[in-house]
């Protein structure tokens, strides 16, 4: 059972006075950590009390204070601070359980809302102490919560081991490049706030607010923090430790655009600002924001702009930083063309300002995610050099899979057919013919399920109409005899499957025949998005119970493998 788990705060406890009671090594040992960190311990044991060598050098030299008297009540409000009204601090009480008065001060201390350690006695203490590895700045505690110090100073150990030397150099120094974008930037901001009076001594020219916008400024500062933010996510700890001030002059430099200090005046901005805008064009996959490619991860944390599908799934939009600005297609039943031509300005508009812009798609934005007509767009006005295109893992071959439905099993398919059930302006598309080792799969369909299955499995009155009419201008299709179409129709009894949200955790899989899908649709309700897969493959490794017409199975596995890893060394 896990049982409960703490709250970690970090105190910051510079002028603080630690109440120390008892005379034993844990006393020392509480007034070492309570110095560390910057506090002043008082020690509370009466004279007669034998004190542990290394507390006694520490009394001789003058870091601790010795109190030579027993505990009373009233020193919990004497011996404090004067700012705080006298009260300490935090107590430690080292003489554990057993000692009558360790209850007694607990109780005391919690009414008092006093931090209060009694060593252990988890049932007295208001807090414990962390096994802690300190390296500069950088703080590692670990704690078991009461499962045992001894095994929490070996975790300790381990973490603090497996990391390379200098960790706490290289904080100092990514915190002092933190800190010296920031104070640039509120110089920017100073001297724009200031208007034509801007302070020489930072090298504007006059016409500082003729060239550089407080958007201008934005994008710059973003893009350097979202540099640091990348070097502190994505470089191995060893390079981090290894950076130097030269690598952080170049970058700084690197980054410095349009609207840094020593940048400002120069023709960045009044002429060319393109820069290095770009737009990315990006898959994210079916749902889980495990399967996002590397490169779409990498886009996502570097782009200054996202632009995202309706459909792009919520666990992908997590992982955007904070500071990106999205925009969300806002497409909706008529407004599909409008939405994406929206998203398609803002891009163009983003990368001749300079911005890396990611259009982020659902699954492969090739596959029915209009990316063709993207590229193609971009193209048309100048821009097809600065277009990127990523592939995703589309939903067409993931979510049978993720349906334990292979495709392309031997001996039962060959063959896999990818379709839209959906065409143009909303006209049904051709119905694939019955090829009997196909795996048809077809996307944007279940909202029009039972006219797809009628056009699948039965001849369309309007089938005979075309072939009459075509036969009238003697053009015959070579599949036409006579006025019986040869379209080869779907067996009603095909198996097939309908998969909606793969990969995410309400994944959905009915798994039935082209003669009971419609049935099971209406019954079951739809929870798009959602796709059909026929074919004989789908029954391959799902056998259909018999008697039922169809089954319904819930839930997303989980994608965890450093879960499965675990389980396979257990
Ligand atoms: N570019 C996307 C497809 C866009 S068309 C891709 O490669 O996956 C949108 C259609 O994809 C939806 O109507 C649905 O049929 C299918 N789809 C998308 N995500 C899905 C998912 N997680 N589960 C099932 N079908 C999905």
């Amino acid at each position: 059972m896990a049982g409960h788990i703490s709250m970690l705060t970090a105190t910051d406890a510079r002028s603080h006075i630690h109440l120390v009671v008892g005379s034993n090594p844990l006393a020392a040992a509480r007034c070492a950590q309570s110095l560390s960190a910057g506090a002043s311990p008082v020690l509370l044991a009466p004279e007669t009390a034998e004190l542990h060598y290394a507390l006694q050098k520490r009394v001789d030299d003058g870091d601790v204070k010795w109190i030579k008297e027993a505990f009373q009540d009233s020193h919990l409000f004497s011996l404090g601070r004067e700012d705080v009204g006298h009260v300490v601090d935090a107590v430690y009480v080292t003489s554990g359980s057993r000692d009558q008065s360790s209850a007694h001060i607990s109780n005391l201390c919690k009414r008092n809302r006093i931090p209060v350690n009694v060593v252990d006695a988890p049932h007295l203490c208001s807090f414990t102490l962390l096994s802690t590895h300190t390296d500069g700045p950088l703080q590692i505690g670990v704690t078991t919560n009461g499962r045992g110090c001894k095994l929490a100073s070996r975790i300790r150990r381990e973490i603090a081991a497996s990391l390379p030397q200098n960790l706490g150099d290289a904080c100092l120094r990514l915190g002092d490049v933190r800190r010296k974008i920031q104070e640039e930037d509120h110089l920017l901001h100073m001297a724009l706030a200031d208007g034509d009076d801007v302070d020489d001594s930072i090298g504007q020219s006059a016409s500082f607010n003729k060239l550089v916008t407080e958007a201008d400024i934005d994008a710059a500062k973003n893009r350097r923090m979202r540099w640091l933010g990348q070097v502190c996510e994505y470089w191995p700890l060893k390079r981090l430790t290894a950076i130097n001030d030269d690598d952080v002059a170049t970058i700084l430099k690197s980054y410095e655009i349009a609207g840094s200090a020593e940048s400002v005046g120069k023709s960045t901005l009044a002429g060319n600002s393109i820069g290095r805008g770009r737009i990315i064009l990006a898959g994210s996959g079916p749902g889980h924001p495990d399967l996002l490619t590397q490169a779409t991860h990498k886009a996502i944390q570097f782009a200054d702009l996202i632009l995202a599908d309706k459909l792009v799934p919520a666990g992908v939009l997590d992982l955007i930083p904070r500071r990106t600005p999205v925009q969300i297609a806002r497409k909706f039943p008529g407004n599909a063309d409008a939405a994406q031509n929206e998203l398609q300005e803002m891009a163009i508009a983003g990368v001749r300002g300079g911005k890396t812009v990611l259009r982020l798609k659902q699954g492969d934005p090739y596959v029915y995610g209009r990316g063709g007509e993207e590229v193609e767009y971009f193209r048309n006005h100048g821009l097809g050099d600065r277009v990127i295109v990523l592939p995703g893992v589309t939903s067409a071959l993931s979510a049978p899979l993720f349906a334990s439905i292979p495709p392309t099993q031997r001996d039962v398919a060959d063959q896999i057919l990818i379709c839209t059930g959906t065409g143009k302006k909303g006209k049904p598309p051709a119905p694939p013919e019955y090829v009997a080792s196909q795996t048809v799969v077809f996307l944007m369909a279940l909202h029009r399920i039972s006219g797809l299955v009628e056009e699948l499995t039965t001849f369309l009155s309007t089938e005979t109409m075309v072939v009459k009419e075509e036969q009238l201008q003697d053009t015959v299709d070579a599949k036409v005899i006579g006025a019986e179409p040869r379209r080869i129709l779907w067996p009603k009894n095909t198996p097939c499957a309908v998969i909606e949200r793969a990969s995410c955790p309400d994944q959905r899989v009915i798994r039935t025949t082209l003669d009971k899908v419609v049935e099971a649709i209406e019954q079951e309700g739809s929870r798009p998005p959602g796709l059909l897969v026929v074919g004989r493959a789908c029954d391959f490794l799902n056998k259909p119970e018999k008697g039922r017409s169809w089954s319904v199975e819930e839930g997303f596995r989980g994608l965890d493998i450093s879960d499965a890893l675990d389980l396979g060394a257990a």
